[in-house]
């Protein structure tokens, strides 16, 4: 029997199409909201440190803007397609929408490996990109920001280009930038503080005290170690075992953020710290854990493995990490599931603060941007928690129906359908 090929756009349509049916959603608004409404496909010459010129190809999608500009993130990874971008679009619908903030979704990607350019080619890339795609990019329109292999520093290169395009700075055309160039405070570590607001708000629906709660973690970037960091923080969780994209490390009596963060900068991975025993990243999530934080990519949990998970939480950092399959194991096994696109909101949620920042030309203190996060976080998570209840299904549906509603609400009453 030959695998299916996993697709992530099949599977966001899939998602849909469940609450769609709840929703008893029009089928025109149904069939409309299953398609991204643009996208762009580029292609981008960049010379080459040894002076030859390589043709890399990207795009950008803009999936639904009924509620706002479109934003989401841009990605520079070696297996990205055009419908992983769609699915990451159409989540960046559901995510703005959960959250309540005035913006629709959208995505970006260019197949490229970021590890093996150096930083001059790495620059040039991230301008070529800007130079074909900034004509529908703008605070008005659409608006990138980091996401995996994407830094402060790209953003900084892209705002830049696109101010020599425009002939003035636009800052809120892109977020995530660094802090010296219109960058919001609190937007570093967003994502993970945004997923920590759930987990605690999720420990009191289920009334379960988290000090000390064995916890692993897949993926170290940006989402993955600030989870550690915070989670240490937040609740003091005992982090057991971490991972990178070369394999992951456990130790059943704990891992120090500040280790191993020094030892990853110092290394380049998580493998091989003193006195933990490797993990591959497979072996982490069927770890013996209570809380479970995938931070990596799509499809890690599937049909495959959703029956060995033993984590009571899943705090689901990364996007479209858990497939519709998985789900329905995860939900009879009665673990409870934070939904990715509510769990890793935080970063959209800044990024719409730091808009907002880059608009009025005022910026706010870090404690500010913290407290408004956490408002924003706190009342998505209980919206969805007892959407789940009332309508007795499973987290990730209870998102959805809450997300879609408001998108096709907008949908209708701008007449679209
Ligand atoms: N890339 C992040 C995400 O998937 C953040 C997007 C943004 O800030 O626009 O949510």
């Amino acid at each position: 029997m030959s695998e299916k090929v996993f697709n992530p756009f099949e599977m966001a349509q899939s998602q849909l199409d469940e609450a769609a049916e709840l929703l008893q959603l029009d089928p025109a608004v149904h069939e409309l909201l299953r398609w991204p409404l643009r996208e762009l496909h580029v292609t981008l010459p960049v010379k080459m440190d040894d002076g030859t010129t390589r043709i890399f190809h990207g795009f950008r999608v803009q999936y639904n803007d009924s509620r706002g500009p479109t934003k989401g993130g841009l990605r520079f990874h070696s297996g990205e397609t055009i419908d992983t971008v769609r699915a990451l679009a159409a989540w960046m619908t559901w995510k703005t929408a959960v959250v309540d903030i005035p913006l629709g979704g959208g995505k970006g990607g260019v197949i490229c490996d970021p590890k093996s350019l150096s930083p001059g080619e790495l620059e040039r890339l991230s301008r070529a990109y800007i130079r074909q795609v900034g004509r529908i990019l703008g605070l008005e329109k659409d608006v990138p920001a980091p996401d995996v292999y994407t830094t402060p520093q790209i953003m900084a290169w892209m705002a830049d280009e696109f101010a020599f395009m425009q002939g003035y700075n636009e800052f809120g055309m892109i977020t995530g930038k660094p802090l010296a160039l219109g960058g919001s405070a609190g937007r570093g570590d967003a994502t993970a503080r945004g997923g920590m607001y759930c987990l605690r708000e999720a420990s009191k629906a289920l009334n379960i005290d988290l000090a000390g709660a064995t916890t692993a973690i897949q993926g170290y970037g940006n989402a993955g170690s600030f989870a550690h960091k915070l989670g240490e923080e937040f609740f003091g969780l005992k982090v057991v075992a971490v991972s990178d994209s070369r394999g992951g490390i456990y130790n059943p009596n704990g891992l120090d953020f500040k280790q191993v963060s020094a030892h990853k900068a110092k290394t380049g991975s998580v493998i091989n710290f003193p006195g933990a025993q490797f993990v591959t990243n497979e072996e982490l999530l069927e770890l013996d854990v209570t809380v479970l934080i995938p931070a990596a990519l799509e499809n890690v949990i599937n049909e495959g493995n959703a029956a060995r998970i033993k984590a009571k939480f899943v705090a689901e950092l990364a996007n479209g990490p858990t497939t519709p399959e998985a789900d329905r194991i995860l939900h009879d096994k009665g673990a409870y599931v934070i939904p990715d696109f509510l769990c890793n909101a935080g970063g959209v949620t800044v990024s719409y603060f730091e808009m907002v920042q880059n608009a009025y030309d005022y910026y706010w203190e870090e404690a500010d941007v913290h407290q408004r996060l956490d408002k924003k976080m706190t009342a998505a998570f209980w919206n969805v928690h007892k959407m789940a209840q009332e309508r007795n299904v499973h987290n990730r549906l209870a998102a959805y129906l809450v997300a879609v509603g408001r998108v096709a609400e907008a949908v209708r009453l701008r007449g679209w359908a």
